[in-house]
């Protein structure tokens, strides 16, 4: 499977929804822990790098240029 290639502040769906509805987290914080940001509610999670690529699914919006 390709791995998705991510960067901050990019938007991104999980295989899991938010409890809110919606399905769609900025990437607020990107290291060794990854901080995302409910787009709808603004709530954030914390996710081991190792968790989140297991739980990400698709990039709605990437902010690289090329
Ligand atoms: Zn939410």
């Amino acid at each position: 499977m390709e791995k998705l290639n991510y960067q901050l502040h990019d938007v991104v769906q999980m295989k899991k929804g938010h409890p809110c509805g919606a399905n769609a987290w900025e990437i607020i914080r990107l290291g060794a822990d990854i901080r995302l940001k409910c787009t709808n509610c603004e709530r954030s999670i914390l996710l081991a790098r190792s968790e989140f690529d297991k739980k990400l699914k698709k990039i709605l919006i990437s902010n690289s240029n090329n």
